[in-house]
Formats: C-alpha cells, structure tokens, sequence
C-alpha cells in the first residue's frame, strides 16, 4: 500500500504544528507523494491561526519543488445541525476542506442520535469534502445510516494516522467505520494529520495495516493514485480541480 498524497496537515501558523508549509513540502516531496493539503484549524480551535490565513491561500505557489500543494482547512463542526467556523465565502476558495469535531468547539458528550444529526448535516454542505477523524468514542454514530449519506454527497471519510497517538478512545471504531464505508461504496483517505515532519514520515502506516487487513479496494482510497485524488476534485467541483489535473496526469 502506498499513497500519493497526504491531505490533512498543518503548519506552525498554530503554535502546537512545527514546521512551515515549505518544510511540510519538502518532506511531502521525499516521501514520495505528488500533492499535499495544507489544512490549518480554523478560527475556533485555541491557538488558530485569524480567518484572513484562510483568505490569503491565493498567495501561495501551487507547486513547492514537485509537490502540488492544496491550500485548505480543518474547519470545526461547531453544533448538533453541523454549523461550521467559516463562511461559505471562504470555504467555497479553500482546495479542500476537512471538517471534524474537537472538544474545544463541542464540548462534552454527544448521544448517537445527536451525533448522526451533526454529520447528517454536515454531509449536505457542499463545501466540505473530508470528514476528519469522526471515528472518537465521545462522538460515536450510526456508521452506516451516515456513511450511506456520505456516499450520496461525495464526503470522503477521513482515516487519522494521527488517532493513533491523541484519540485512543476511538482505535477499535475505526475498523467498523471502515467496514461500514466498504459497505456503503464511500470513498476514505489516509492522512497523518501531521503537526511536524516527523508525524508526516510515520502516522502513515498503522493505516496502511489496518485497510491491508479488511482488503479495502484502492478505488475507494481518494489518495491512493493521482487519477483518483484528480476525480475526487472534479466531483467536488473545486476550483482548482483542472489546474491540478493538468499538473498530475
Ligand atoms: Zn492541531
Ligand atoms: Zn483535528
């Protein structure tokens, strides 16, 4: 198993992330990969960076060395109806958009019912194109009731390499979350969620093992080839789904 991208990263615009967008480029490049998404927290989360980070993407190269460099978010699902942190008018300019809940912007507990409310909602948002790490036990939900609306709406469903380290409570939900989206015909990815070059190198590869396991098909795997990622924007209808697909195929 092998990726050709990794499309949930951050740079140290937070103080937690480690390193600049060109020293996550430059690792993306000895890995191997041809593309990478930026996707800083948006403006909710402690120790984000200001709204205008997100505005401001335009000034950015879109390729650093032989990486092509998506420019997006990890926007914050902010409510059981899946409100979010940004406006339309940001989200709709961004390459790629991951939303995911963090206890900061959802405090507490939410039951199954309420849960499957939130993503139910967030998956008719036409501007978002990930579900990031949703496989926590405090936020647990119908997997397949929701990944069949997933499925409908072209939300690709998040696996974290990062979880491994900093949500252990979900490890054993995302094999279900992952059996469910076989199921369902939804699409994931496989992202590090990496906050240093570091987690870039190594979050990989316990989702490596884990779509091994269940023999999960490569055509659902969003980053898996470079004419699957180039698809994938294409059905998102992203701005930047022609450019990218004149750079990678
Ligand atoms: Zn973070
Ligand atoms: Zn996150």
């Amino acid at each position: 198993m092998q990726v050709i991208a990794d499309l949930h990263t951050h740079t140290l615009s937070a103080t937690h992330a480690f390193h600049t967008a060109l020293e996550m480029a430059d690792e993306a490049g000895k890995l191997g990969y041809r593309a990478m998404a930026l996707t800083d927290h948006a403006p909710s989360m402690p120790d984000s960076p200001h709204i205008w980070h997100f505005g401001n993407w335009s000034t950015m190269p879109r390729m650093i060395g032989n990486v092509v460099m998506l420019y997006g978010v990890e926007v914050n699902v902010m409510d059981t109806k899946g409100g979010l942190d940004l406006p339309d008018r940001i989200l709709a300019t961004q390459d790629w958009v991951v939303a995911s809940i963090h206890s900061p912007c959802i405090p507490g507990l939410l039951t199954e019912k309420e849960a499957n409310r939130l993503w139910l909602g967030v998956a008719e948002n036409p501007y978002v194109d990930c579900i990031g790490h949703s496989e926590q036990q405090h936020y647990r939900y119908d997997y397949d009731l929701v990944t069949k609306a997933f499925a409908r709406n072209n939300k690709v469903v998040e696996l974290n390499g990062n979880s491994f380290q900093v949500r252990k409570d979900g490890i054993p939900n995302m094999r279900a979350l992952l059996k469910a989206c076989l199921k369902n015909g939804c699409r994931i990815s496989l992202d590090t969620d990496a906050h240093s070059v570091r987690q870039l190198r190594e979050n990989m590869s316990a989702l490596f093992a884990l779509v091994e396991e269940i023999d999960f098909p490569e055509e659902l795997i969003v980053n898996a080839s470079v004419e699957n990622l180039v698809a994938e924007l294409k059905r998102h209808h992203r701005r930047c789904a022609q450019e990218i697909g004149g750079i990678l195929l």
